[in-house]
């Protein structure tokens, strides 16, 4: 029981970027409701262990890009443009960003930095 537990969680910490790290996989990881693995990474965000980040994705499905992303969901600007969509000549390449999806995720910080 133990040793499965020892291999799943190292399986876990190899599957995860420290730079994207997901509710879902803290919430795997522990094997608790979203909602407490929610809490725990905004625990360890005001204890500076985690940043959370905030994507946002390009509205065309044809790219889904990650346009921008940003550390406070103030510093979001109103609208954005896709630069990959203008090169590509999309007809649309500028988005409202509240109707863009945002992904929420936390970046480990590295010895404070
Ligand atoms: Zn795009």
């Amino acid at each position: 029981m133990f040793n499965r537990f020892l291999k799943r969680k190292a399986a876990i910490v190899e599957n995860t970027d420290p730079d994207r790290i997901f509710v879902e996989n803290v919430r795997s990881f522990f094997n608790i409701p979203t909602r407490w693995a929610r809490f725990l990474c905004d625990m360890a965000v005001r204890q500076g262990i985690l940043r959370k980040k905030y994507s946002i994705e390009c509205g065309n499905e044809e790219c889904g890009r990650i346009i921008k992303s940003y550390d406070r969901k103030s510093d979001i600007p109103e609208k954005i443009v896709c630069r990959t969509c203008e090169l590509e000549g999309y007809p649309k390449f500028e988005f409202e960003t509240d109707k863009l999806n945002i992904v929420e995720y936390y970046q480990y910080i590295e010895n404070g930095k």
